[in-house]
């Protein structure tokens, strides 16, 4: 392929764009620093101090991104003549910076400021709220975050439902149109699938894992599992912190955390795992993409779908547990006594409608998701009121789940997302598991000894394929690009939902 000389001028535009684009990243990478230390071991005292400077680190890498600079050269090279000239990475870098700067520009910075104190105040309030149980302390905040949200919308501007400029923060390009017929096939057949696993009077238990696992052991295991599932250990880091992140710093140090309770050992191997995932991609992500805006996922769907790749399709195979069972048993050799592979393996996957999403298996997961993707749709849409939430939520409850929650603290104020304006952001824990499953598809075909690779413990195949098709493109790509590019199709709903309903056949003798 012949590369295309561009001319003197557009060239130089092309490097200085290229150099403030770095150092944005540099920012980022330090902010990336700040925010691990922050929720690892900054000493308490310390860190509202420290919130300050990252603060003003923050201003000032806003600044870049909006900053004449980077409108003049982001005017010369959207150009369409000019555009069409640039490499394919320019071209996503230019796509990127383009994109934030506009949505930057779209908020006058008072409603900005307004916003970033509201977010602030609501969180201490939903952390109030959550440990009185008292919803109505936290409804005059959501009440004006939704208010904001709702203008964000209107700023950002949309085609046709205004909660379609808010999905797109997450997963660029999405719209309530390609969602909804997603989701109401999964939701339709999840909740058949659930009926009939609740009606199979088949119920493997997981009261194997209500024991104390040694805290130490827990840890020398997730340290011997990492690398061999592809981890970098000399480009990362595992550390221990209360709410288990991944933080990709730069290509070459991408960190994952984890937490470890002695009651709770499930939490450790699968959320470390699930933290593998990410790390993987970006540790995966061409190394020349290194200080450009595209070094990241693609989104934050596809993103999530190699975690639970890995946690899932990967981790939760009685494969998996064929390899690595006996290293378990040898950690906890008590707790473990007398439990055959079999049963351990239908302890870590039976299923049960449960109040808290975190907390739920694969298949009731996803109508966590789409009970907060219909009521942050509705309160976009004006069709829900926040004052009405408790009910909206336990009666959605009901209808997805069949069971109600006892109090609003293990109902409708369990997750921290609204809080911060994280509107928009649930349905990519979904996708993630739909593009994974699609993914999963695909690469059961290319590779057909899959699970035997699995089985015999060579992950590196896995990650390599997963390398070559997924994480080295970063950013290049949209998410509905990468699909199509991974898997030859648009996403669609019908591999979760065989996945799902192939795999507690087996489990729950359907
Ligand atoms: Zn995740």
């Amino acid at each position: 392929m012949t590369q295309q000389v561009l001319n003197a001028s557009i060239q130089k535009t092309v490097e200085q764009f290229t150099a403030l684009d770095e150092k944005i990243c540099h920012y980022g990478n330090i902010m990336g620093l700040l925010g691990w230390d922050a929720r690892t071991y900054a000493p308490k005292k310390g860190r509202p101090i420290f919130a300050k400077a990252k603060g003003t680190l923050s201003t000032e890498m806003f600044k870049l991104s909006v900053s004449q600079e980077m409108g003049d050269y982001l005017e010369t090279l959207t150009k369409p003549e000019v555009f069409a000239q640039l490499d394919s990475a320019t071209q996503a870098c230019v796509r990127e910076r383009n994109k934030d700067y506009n949505k930057s520009k779209s908020i006058p910075s008072d409603v900005y400021n307004e916003y970033v104190v509201l977010a602030s105040n609501a969180n201490d309030a939903w952390e109030e709220a959550r440990s009185n149980d008292d919803f109505s302390y936290f409804e005059p905040y959501l009440e004006k975050m939704i208010e904001m949200k709702k203008q964000f919308a209107e700023y950002y501007g949309y085609e046709n439902h205004p909660y379609d400029a808010l999905l797109d923060e997450f997963e660029p390009g999405l719209t309530v149109e390609k969602l909804d017929p997603l989701f109401a096939d999964l939701r339709e057949k999840s909740i058949d699938l659930l009926n009939r696993i609740q009606q199979s009077g088949r119920k493997p238990g997981s009261e194997i894992f209500n024991q104390t696992f040694d805290v130490e052991k827990q840890k020398a295991f997730a340290e011997f599992i990492i690398p061999k599932l592809g981890y970098d250990l000399d480009a990362g880091r595992l550390d221990e912190t209360t709410h288990p992140f991944a933080m990709g710093i730069n290509t070459g140090d991408v960190r994952i955390t984890t937490r470890y309770e002695p009651e709770n050992m499930r939490m450790a191997i699968f959320g470390t795992i699930h933290e593998t995932g990410h790390a993987l991609y970006e540790q995966g992500v061409n190394a020349d993409y290194e200080g450009r805006v595209i070094r990241r996922g693609a989104s934050f769907g596809i993103h999530e779908s190699q975690s639970r790749f890995l946690e899932n399709f990967v981790g939760r195979t009685k494969e998996f547990w064929t390899y690595f069972y006996d290293d378990l048993k040898q950690h906890f050799p008590h707790q473990l006594s007398g439990i055959s592979l079999d049963e351990f393996f239908r302890a870590i996957n039976c299923v049960e409608p449960s109040l808290i999403r975190v907390e739920a298996d694969e298949l009731t997961y996803n109508l966590h998701i789409m009970l907060r993707y219909e009521i942050e749709k509705g309160l976009i849409a004006g069709d829900i009121q926040v004052k009405d939430l408790p009910d909206v939520w336990n009666e959605k409850m009901v209808d997805y789940l069949g069971i109600t929650p006892p109090s609003n603290r293990l109902g409708v104020l369990q997750d921290v997302h609204w809080s911060h304006g994280g509107v928009g952001y649930f349905p990519s824990y979904s996708l993630g598991n739909l593009y994974g499953a699609q993914m999963l598809n695909k690469i059961v075909q290319e590779i057909p000894d899959f699970y035997q690779l699995i089985q015999n413990g060579e992950f590196m195949k896995i990650r390599e394929w997963l390398r070559e098709n997924v994480h080295q493109y970063g950013k290049l790509y949209t998410p509905a690009e990468l699909v199509k590019k991974v898997t030859g199709e648009e996403l669609d709903a019908s591999y979760l939902v065989e996945y799902l309903e192939q795999k507690y056949t087996k489990i729950y003798d359907l």
